[in-house]
Formats: C-alpha cells, structure tokens, sequence
C-alpha cells in the first residue's frame, strides 16, 4: 500500500480544532465560545427572560435606530379568563416576530399588551362562585369579584406570555376594566352620541332565555335543531281584487308555513313576492291562494294534484286582508322581496317583534311589532290567556293545539333544520324585540363611508378584504345594550316625572368624569342624583327625579373602543393612531376589526389600522378543531417544557398561518428537528470564530477566494429575500429560505469544504481567516435574521459572537442588510455549474468506493478529462478544487468530446495532521509539504 501513516505523531493539538469540540488537558470547559450541541432550552431560556428584563430590552429597543419612523402594532386584547391555549400563543408570537423585525430594521415599534376584561364569561364564572357558597351578592360584590377574578388572569397570562419570549410593556398594558380606559368607552360614547349615532330602539335581537341577555350575531352558533313545521291556513276576510272570483269568502284561505309555531301570536301580516305568480286551488270544497311555483311539494296538503282554477300575478293580492287565526286581530298582505319559493307556500307567516326582515317590513308598512315574550322566554298575557306563562317551547305544541282547535292546521311535521344557538349555553336563541341602545349604520351615509374606508387599508391575505366588506356591507345597526352586571353601565338616565330620556353628550362627559376618578362601579353605587349635576333637572318636565339606565354596553364596544383609548388617549406616549397593523384571527373580521372600524370611522373619521393580517385557526395533525374534551388540544406550557418556547415559536415562524395551520407530536418532532439544524449550522459557524476578531482579521473582499465569494454572495440573496418575506409578513417563506440556506449551502456544502482550510492551515492564514470572514457574517447576519423568530438561540448566539462594540441583546442589533457588493449573477452562474459537476464527481468517488476501487475518499485522487467552458471553469479554480471535491488530489486534463471523470487511491502518503494523501510527506515527520510549513511558522499552541 502507498498510504502509510507514522502512529508515533500526534499532531490533533496543533489543528485550530472548532472550539467546543478541543479537548483540554485539565478537563475543563471550554466551550464560552460556541454553544453547545444539545440546546436544553426549557432551562436555558430562563436566563435570557431575566436576562431581557435586566437588560430593560423593552424599552432600550426604543432609543435604538428608530429612523424609520413610528410603527404601531396594536394588540388584540385576549379575554382574562383561562389559561392561553395554542391559538392564542400563536397570536402572540406573530405579533412579537412583526415587533420585532420592524425595531431591528430601524422602525420606532412599541407594543403594548392589552386584556379585555369585561363581560358575560367572567360574570358567569363568578356567579356560579357565589351560588356555590349559597351567597346571594349586590351587584357591588358582584363587580368587586369579577374585577379580582380578571385581574388574576391577567397576572397569569402575563407570566405565559413573557414565558413565550415575548417582549412588550408588560408592566404596563392596557386593561379594560381600568378605570382610565372605563372613561375613555364613555368619551367614545359621547361623541357617537353628538354626532347623532345612537337611538334607543324596540328591535328584534338574538336573545338567550337562559342568559336573558341580548347576543350579537356574532355571539350565536348555528347547529341542528329538530322542530315542528305546520302549514296554517289564514281565513280571508277582504278580496278587493276579486280573486276568489266570488266565491263564499268563508271557505277561502291563505296557506303559510313556518318552523316556529310559537311566533304564530305575533304575527301582523302575511308576505308575498311581488314578482311571483300565485294560483287559486281548489281542494275539499275550500279554495286557497299559494305561489305556482310551490304547487308541486304541498302535497300534503292538498293530495297530489290540487285543482288550479287560475293563476294570478302578485299584484292581484294588493289589499288582501286575512284574519288572525286564534287571536281577534286582522292580518293583511305585504309585499317583501325577501320571499322565496325554497320551501313553505310562497307566503311568509310575518312577525315583526321576532325576525329581522319580518321588521323591516313591519317599518316598511306600520306595522306593530309584537313581542308577547318575556325576558325568561315566557309568553305575556298579550299572547292570549291560555298561552300566558308558559315558555316558547311548550308554546309551540300549545300553539299547534290552539291551531288544530281553530280549524286553521293544514299539515305539520318534524324537520332538522340549522338553528341560531347561544355561543355561551349552547341553547337555542330567539329574536325577541326589546328596548336597546343602538348605534345607527346608515347614519349620515356612514355604511358607504366605512366601506370607502375599508379600501384604503392593505389587508393580508388580500382575499381577506372580502370578509370584511361582508360583514360592515351586511350589518343590522350595532345594538350595544347588555342586560348584564359585569360591563361599563350606558349613561343614559329616564325622568321619572315624564318618562323622558335624557341622552346628552354633557351629561355622558360628567358622568365620564366620575367613571375616570371612582371606575364604572360608581355607576352602580350611587343614585341618578348622585350622577348627575348638581341641581339637574329634566330639560323636558322640569321633574328632578330620575333613574338609571340598568343595560351595559356590549363588551364589543369596549374592545372596538381600544384603538382611541389606547393609541389616541395619550396614557402611552409612544404609541400614535392609527395602528400600521392589526393581527388577529378570521373571527375578527366579524368581531374585532369590525367594531374597532365602526368606532374609529365615527369617531375620528377613517380606519383605525392601515394594514390588517388575518390568521388561521389551529388545527390537529388531522386538520380537527382542537378541543380540551376530544383530548387532541396542545397546550402551550407542554410544548415549551418538553422543548421550549424557541420550538413553539419556530413551528409559528415556519407555519402558512394566513391559512389554518396544524399542531401535534409528529409536527412539533419534525420543528424540533429543523430547529436542530439551525442550531448546527450557528454553532459551527461560532466554534470556528473562537480566535476571530472582525476589527483585525477580516480579510478583504477582493482577497477572498472565489467560493468564500460564492457564500457572501448567497448569504446576500439570502438577507434580501428574507427581508422581503418578513415585509410582507410571509414569515414561513423567510424561515424556510433560511432553512434551506442553512442545510443545503452551508452544512452539506460550504462548511463541508471550509473545514481542511480551518483545522489545517495557518491559524492566521489568509485562507483560514478568508472562510473565517464569511462565517463570521453568516453566523452574525444568521443570529439577527432569526431574532424575531428564534429569539432565545438568536440572543444565545449573539452573545457569544466576538463583535466588538455590539449592542447588549440581538434584540436591539440591526437586522442585516443585503450587501448589494456581494451579489454576483457572474459567481452565481459559475458556481451552479461546479456544484452540478461536484454532484457528478461525488457519484463516481461513490461507485469507485463500493467497488472498492478506493478507501476513504479522502484519500482519492480524481482526474477530470474536459474540454472548452468546462475545461476553463476549472483550471480557473484548479488550487480549490480538492478542497470542493473533499478528495487528496485533482488533476484537470485537456480532452475533446464529453468530460469524463475517473478515480483512483491518490499517489503518496497520508499526512499524520491533515490526513490528506500527499506525495511531499516526510517520512520523519509523517508531514505534507503544507503542515510542516504551518508548524514551523504559525504552530497554534
Ligand atoms: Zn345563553
Ligand atoms: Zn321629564
Ligand atoms: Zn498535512
């Protein structure tokens, strides 16, 4: 054999051998310099949270370069009460990965955390609190708990969310229920009050029996309901169009159908489609009048085939008068658009007090609307004495007993249909009219103004715009009355003398200023008087007796109010309105985007935000709901223990999150994994950087050899696309990119080649320091561009990065910039080719070496026979070529026709230092040519 080795030299000490891989002679760490190979950071992560808060990051991030200009982030306020869940830790961190990216590329980003606090959860938790003990409490007491039970999840939430690495004024974030910003919902309230938005108005609304409370349509859930349908039929008691072509009006009949027979006491009208034909049957010596276009699927009312005696247009029913069939009360027939021939008869059972379109048309035609149920859901002596006390839903066989009585039931039968439920019980919801406090949306054309504004804002996903116009294109106007305890009281007092309201902007704002020094609990503590100026009296009677108003406003109007008692209220000096973004869920678009653009519209004139991102929902591995009682939820804290935050918040970096993303075992097992390579990849870089100074060791750009030209130039691309991504908050694209650089061209390519030129040559050679240089950049660029992300490896990195003059946290670096210098199409060009013909040279070493052709192939020589551009390409970099190849020898030879590559055991002996096969080893020294010349000039120890 050629290959010999002299086992008398241990030269390992004299390699510059990646810092935390040396070995010292005591025993002892080594490794300050690099980080270590296993991450351990559900430990480790701990010390830079206290390491961020001593530091004062926060706030220090705000004296670094801030010459970009302000960028707000205003935060969605989480309801205080639980622990966070998967979903509301992705949110966080999206939000921190934005913060922070803007503050490192030079923007003024500060981010205050706030909590919604308000509301029917909480006041339900406490309420069972208080049953449980068989306490009765005042709705003092009442408050006073809720206030404490929010409060403590704040707390808590707090500590989650830092745990997260999420760095924000924790100490200072806004609240709901303080008193400050209790004040600013009423100022909101007094300017929607003097520009004329709001009215008190008897309105059917979503309301919950069990919770005896109005709901938003965003607070109702639809699920499958089994109910009774019946065909009732309404006597005619006026014909004007003759219609009936004289027959005895008393066997004449209107057919209706409805799925809530409980709405039958209610009902005023009958309505018809305008453009709809209507036949005249006859069936049992009875005539009745229902659309053609339902002729065919009401056999079970009038058998198979009916007899038709004409068909007549809608119009013909103008002035058509029916009579109620169980109640002494007439029922005309209205026209409503609204009406279609899906199912019933084409005529639609109307009770204004109990549908929305029902009140439209009821406005429409002066009609009253009737609402014969009360709070409980029980019906009112209004809905006739035998129906009095009994709840809407023994209402409904009451009703059909009453209808079957009268003559008046047609048909009925048992259908599964989908049905508004209450979010909160989950029981079924009724539209009930009520007295409520509304803000008007097409008030001064301001629907149109509000979707005018929804144009100027950018909106990511740009589908997302659709959403939104939906939802502020389709509103009722906002009722923001709650019949609840635990909420801001709506100032408004009644006269006790006249009745008369008194709604007036001064009286809101002295009653503000109350709310502002005691919180909203004076509302229900003192009396009207007590609220009210001095001496006030009633501007219409004179009277001076008057009580409160006992609705609160929809917690709704309190998150929709942040945008101006937090951004414009001047308690947070840094922060500016409008908001450059809000982030948040596709509920939002529903709940918090709209409200937030309702209010910021009216009170101030345009979009409170200029840029809105709407995430996914968080899914299983199976792309299911999560759910604590199916048992598939993740919670956060088991993630960040098992793996830490970095993990949970590189899943979030690294997920399409515009679309619904997945969570469980194998997926958080596959981030664990490309968190490892990331985390390879830096400690390489930083291990070999132990004796590298930038200030003195750099070496010129011009200086470099053309692959460490290469790197510079992909780390260049690399930082330009990232930032793109990161601009437009393609966060997966950024982190993938990295990935990919990280893996594919550094580890199995750059790092590969560089590590002979960094063990094996002169400690300060300018070979060694040339591929010093560019890992020094990558890893210092690497660490920045993966701050927002990977924000405790990033800082762990960052500190052991030899950086003269560095800030104190990653978090207050600069974000890298792409050195346009660097950018070569002419390198890029060059280097996809060798890199091609090294795939091919590594399949031949490949072959040769199972065919046992060769040993190690390290220890091969290749020959490359080619011709032309090949043949140029490399003879111009023939000195790098076994380096690239990681073989002892290349030779390059000029042939016509196509390259051939071919391999062979390299001719001489293997170095005993850089085990390479050289024909200039000396056989005393076991040393190549190129070793004995760095021990003798430049030995490391
Ligand atoms: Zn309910
Ligand atoms: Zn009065
Ligand atoms: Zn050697």
């Amino acid at each position: 054999m050629q290959t010999k080795t002299s086992s008398t030299h241990d030269y390992s000490t004299t390699l510059n051998l990646p810092e935390p891989d040396r070995k010292n002679p005591n025993g002892l760490d080594t490794s300050q310099s690099g980080i270590p190979l296993r991450a351990n950071l559900a430990q480790r992560e701990l010390q830079f949270l206290d390491f961020w808060s001593r530091e004062n990051v926060n706030a220090e991030r705000l004296n670094t370069d801030t010459s970009q200009g302000s960028f707000i982030l205003h935060d969605g306020p989480p309801y205080s009460n639980g622990n966070i869940h998967i979903g509301t830790a992705m949110n966080k961190i999206l939000k921190d990965i934005i913060v922070k990216y803007k503050a490192m590329q030079g923007f003024y980003a500060p981010y205050v955390p706030g909590w919604d606090n308000h509301g029917l959860p909480i006041e339900t938790a406490v309420t069972k609190e208080f049953r449980e003990k068989k306490l009765v409490p005042t709705s003092t007491e009442l408050r006073k708990r809720c206030r404490e039970y929010a409060a403590d999840w704040v707390q808590k939430q707090k500590e989650q969310f830092k745990r997260l690495g999420i760095i924000g004024d924790w100490d200072n974030p806004y609240l709901t229920m303080h008193p400050k910003f209790e004040a600013a919902i009423l100022d909101v309230f007094a300017d929607l009050v003097g520009k004329g938005f709001i009215y008190r108005g008897v309105k059917p609304v979503h309301w919950c029996v069990t919770d005896r409370t109005a709901l938003a349509d965003h607070e109702v859930e639809y699920a499958d309901r089994t109910d009774s349908s019946i065909y009732v039929r309404f006597p005619v008691a006026n014909d004007p169009h003759n219609v009936f072509d004289g027959y005895s009006l008393g066997k004449c009949y209107i057919a209706v159908w409805t799925t809530t027979p409980w709405t039958i006491p209610a009902n005023v009208a009958l309505a018809v489609n305008p453009d709809f034909d209507y036949a005249v049957i006859e069936y049992k010596g009875d005539r009745y009048v229902v659309a053609t276009g339902r002729l065919q699927s009401l056999a079970q009312c009038f058998g198979d085939e009916p007899t038709v005696l004409r068909i007549v247009p809608a119009q013909d029913l103008a002035g058509m008068v029916s009579v109620h069939p169980i109640l002494p009360r007439k029922s005309p027939v209205v026209f409503a658009d609204y009406v279609t021939l899906a199912d019933g008869t084409g005529v639609v059972h109307t009770a204004p007090g109990h549908g929305r379109e029902d009140f439209m048309t009821g406005q429409k035609y002066g009609l009253p609307t009737l609402s014969p149920v009360d709070d409980a859901g029980r019906f009112t002596v209004d809905a006739g004495n035998s129906l009095e006390g009994l709840t809407i839903w023994e209402g409904n066989k009451a009703v059909i007993d009453l209808l079957e009585q009268a003559g008046a039931l047609l048909a009925r039968e048992e259908i599964t249909h989908s049905y508004p439920h209450c979010w909160r019980c989950h029981h079924p919801v009724i539209f009930r009219a009520t007295a409520q406090w509304f803000m008007s949306i097409d008030h001064d054309g301001f629907r149109a103004k509000a979707l005018a504004c929804i144009k100027d804002v950018a909106w990511y996903p740009s589908e997302s715009v659709n959403r939104i116009n939906a939802m502020v294109g389709g509103r009722p106007d906002w009722c923001l009355s709650r019949q609840r305890a635990w909420g801001v009281g709506i100032p408004v007092f009644y006269c006790e003398q006249c009745d008369g309201e008194v709604l007036s902007k001064e009286i809101i704002l002295h009653v503000r200023d109350l709310v502002a020094e005691h919180s909203s609990d004076i509302w229900f503590e003192k009396a009207a008087e007590d609220l009210l100026p001095v001496g006030y009296c009633c501007p219409k009677c004179g009277g001076s007796k008057f009580r409160k108003e006992t609705d609160i406003f929809d917690v709704w109007f309190d998150s929709g109010s942040t945008n101006v008692a937090v951004l414009a209220s001047g308690r947070w000096p840094e922060l500016s309105w409008p908001a450059d973004v809000y982030l948040e869920g596709g509920d939002q678009h529903r709940g918090w985007f709209n409200s937030s653009l309702m209010v910021g519209v009216a009170t101030k004139g345009s979009a409170p935000y200029r840029q809105v991102v709407t995430h996914g929902w968080t899914l299983d591995e199976k792309g299911k709901a999560m759910h604590k009682s199916v048992g598939n939820a993740v919670a956060p804290d088991e993630i960040v223990t098992k793996f830490g935050a970095d993990v949970l918040r590189l899943w979030v970096g690294s997920s399409d999150y515009l679309a619904d993303v997945r969570l469980g075992k194998n997926v958080v097992e596959q981030v664990a994994e490309s968190y490892r390579r990331l985390r390879n990849t830096l400690r390489f870089g930083l291990s070999n950087l132990y004796d590298f100074n930038p200030d003195f060791d750099a070496v010129a750009y011009s200086h470099l050899p053309s692959i460490d030209k290469y790197a510079l130039h992909l780390l260049a691309k690399l930082i330009a696309d990232v930032t793109s991504f990161y601009d437009v908050y393609e966060f997966h694209r950024a982190t993938q990119a990295i990935h990919q650089f990280c893996t594919t061209d550094m580890s199995a390519f750059y790092m590969d080649i560089v590590k002979d030129r960094l063990y094996a040559d002169g400690t300060s050679s300018l070979s060694r320091r040339s591929a010093q240089t560019v890992l020094f950049e990558v890893t210092s660029s690497l660490s920045r561009m993966l701050a927002p992300v990977l924000s405790f490896t990033s800082e762990e990195v960052w500190q052991k990065l030899n950086l003269p003059g560095k800030p104190a946290s990653v978090a207050l670096a600069a974000f890298p910039t792409s050195r346009v210098e660097f950018i070569s199409e002419e390198l890029d060009r060059k280097w996809l080719e060798l890199r091609r013909l090294r795939e091919e040279v590594f399949k031949v070493i490949e072959t040769a070496r199972q065919a046992k052709e060769i040993g190690k192939p390290l220890e091969a020589s290749v020959t490359v026979a080619a011709d032309g551009d090949t043949y140029e390409l490399l003879t111009s970099i023939e000195g790098e070529l076994s380096a690239l190849w990681l073989v002892s020898e290349v030779i390059v030879e000029r042939s016509p026709g196509a390259t051939s590559i071919s391999v062979k055991p390299a001719t001489g002996v293997k170095c005993g230092r850089c085990w390479l096969v050289k024909r200039d080893v000396d056989e005393g020294s076991a040393l190549c040519g190129r070793c004995r010349n760095v021990l003798e000039n430049d030995c490391p120890e």
